[in-house]
């Protein structure tokens, strides 16, 4: 079968690689149908991902239909349309003796720290498949991945309807962070960002209020939306060198500042500005086990995932997908690769 490889930074290649047999932890075959371009994967090609090994074949936001299962598996049939979880875990370690798994100290992400989903066929335990809603393509239903990560964050933030909630960043992750905050009906969703197409499109999407930081001075103007006091849960959806320094400025006392960015670079940060305010600041990773909750939500009707991918190449010219996204083209939204 074939599969993309990212041979080392800023080497991608079209390879042959066996298909995959079923064992007794790898029980479902699945014969995979799409898988998106995540900003990590570009990441990955681009050698700027330190999480990444290689030669990788990379890929985590994984869907496609199940072509064979092994004995007794009970919850899969072929013909049944999955995702995959890309979270694997030692099951053992402190972290996933706390029930969190998406940290563990033997974390290995499908398509990062082992291969992914740009292959034609993946073998995985039958526990790591969820049923995608009948109504969604393929194509689309890579976005249930991004949106875990974004529930994750909600979750890891304990986020109450009487947050005021301020996302700094509006791309690609703001965006779904937005779409998911919105559930909780909080008190107020403040958008930030330096382009203000991304902000005029956050206030048609339910944000309350948006400040463009590039002209404004985002931390005054946060306080000044939350009646003085500072949002109660302040999210770095931009992770840009200063982004968490403004969060922990903007941040009301006795509140959360979430991080998600995965960046090396020092930044400057100071103890007075967490301790004064005795802020939680809380990482948020990947996603523990929340691919059945977005799914619900996906059926439900309280989360539209169709409409966000912009662009679809056959997945054998992924080369051509990922020059197309370092054009940074405004059009693009999400890709998904298709696979016949
Ligand atoms: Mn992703």
């Amino acid at each position: 079968m074939k599969a993309i490889q990212i041979v080392k930074p800023g080497e991608l290649r079209v390879i042959d690689m066996e298909k995959p047999s079923l064992d007794a932890e790898n029980n479902v075959l699945v014969k995979i149908r799409a898988s998106g371009i995540c900003g990590s994967d570009v990441g990955i090609y681009h050698g700027t991902n330190a999480a990444a090994t290689y030669p990788r074949v990379i890929g985590h936001e994984i869907v496609g239909e199940v072509a064979e299962v092994g004995p007794g598996v009970t919850t899969r049939k072929p013909g049944d349309r999955v995702i995959i979880d890309q979270v694997t875990a030692c099951g053992k370690c402190y972290a996933c003796r706390k029930g969190r798994p998406n940290v563990c100290q033997h974390l290995a992400v499908r398509g990062v720290h082992i291969d992914g989903g740009y292959r034609e066929y993946m073998a995985v335990p039958e526990k790591d498949c969820y049923t995608l809603p009948d109504f969604l393509e393929y194509k689309d239903a890579v976005m249930i991945e991004p949106t875990t990560i974004a529930v994750q964050c909600c979750s890891r933030a304990q986020l109450e309807s009487d947050d005021d909630v301020l996302i700094i960043g509006a791309g690609a992750l703001g965006s779904s962070l937005l779409r998911i905050v919105k559930l909780f009906r909080p008190h107020s969703i403040i958008m930030a960002d330096i382009d203000q197409p991304k902000l005029d499109e956050a206030l048609k999407n339910g944000a309350t209020a948006v400040i463009n930081s590039k002209n404004e001075d985002l931390v005054a103007r946060a306080k000044e939306l939350t009646g003085g006091y500072g949002p109660t849960v302040t999210i770095d959806a931009a992770c840009v060198k200063g982004s968490l320094l403004s969060a922990c400025q903007a941040a009301g006392n006795a509140t959360r500042v979430m991080t998600m960015g995965f960046s090396v670079a020092p930044d400057e940060i100071n103890q007075f500005v967490i301790t004064s305010k005795e802020l939680d600041i809380r990482g948020s990773r990947l996603q523990n086990r929340k691919f059945g909750e977005v799914i619900r939500l996906v059926n439900e009707g309280k989360v539209e995932l169709r409409g966000t991918v912009s662009h679809t190449f056959p997945f054998l010219e992924a080369q051509k997908a990922f020059d197309f996204v370092d054009s940074r083209d405004p059009s693009i939204r999400k890709i998904s690769l298709i696979f016949d």
